[in-house]
């Protein structure tokens, strides 16, 4: 299992997640501390996604995440599939 942990600003020693809260449906703050001591500082840090990779299979039209250029990409695709106006490529005769 993956750890949340980031090297302290004070000593430089690896710290660790001790509680978090949802900001919203992008952001979480987490809360650290040093195990160092004598440091034992402590220091709050926002976790954002900074952006999407794939879209999913159940898109979210309020994730204020930008797409990467992939992820876009595969949602304009989904888009021109999915809709009846759209005119097909394929001939048939
Ligand atoms: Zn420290």
């Amino acid at each position: 299992m993956n750890v949340i942990s980031m090297d302290c600003p004070q000593c430089g020693a690896r710290a660790f997640v001790r509680s978090s809260r949802p900001l919203s449906n992008t952001m979480r703050e987490l809360m650290f501390q040093c195990r160092v001591l004598p440091c034992s500082a402590s220091w709050i840090a926002n976790l954002e996604v900074a952006r999407m990779l794939s879209a999913g299979g159940v898109p979210n039209p309020n994730n204020p995440a930008p797409l990467s250029g992939r992820a876009e990409l595969e949602r304009l695709i989904a888009i021109a599939t999915s809709d009846p106006r759209q005119l097909s490529l394929d001939h048939e005769h």
